[in-house]
């Protein structure tokens, strides 16, 4: 079976996003990313990815909301950040 991510509607454009079919909703990217995370308080409480890095710190922001993430759902396309 093959695992099929779905890119949440709100994820700013660029190269980092959530996979709304893996999040669980820990809220875990947010208290570590708040200027790049949210969620809408909708029955899945969706968490998107609100703005892309703009700074080094939020940058590496993102990076450890990557790793804590308890399933892996912030996913990074390697696209460029325009
Ligand atoms: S840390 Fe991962 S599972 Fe938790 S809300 Fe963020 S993306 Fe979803």
């Amino acid at each position: 079976m093959t695992w099929e991510i779905k890119k949440h509607p709100l994820n700013a454009k660029g190269k980092f996003y959530i996979d709304q079919n893996s999040c669980i909703c820990f809220d875990t990217c947010k208290s570590i990313a708040p200027n790049n995370f949210d969620y809408v308080n909708d029955d899945n409480c969706s968490h998107f990815v609100s703005k892309q890095p703009e700074t080094a710190e939020e940058l590496e922001q993102i990076r450890e909301a990557i790793r804590c993430c308890p399933v892996e759902a912030i996913l990074d396309d390697g696209e460029t950040n325009e």
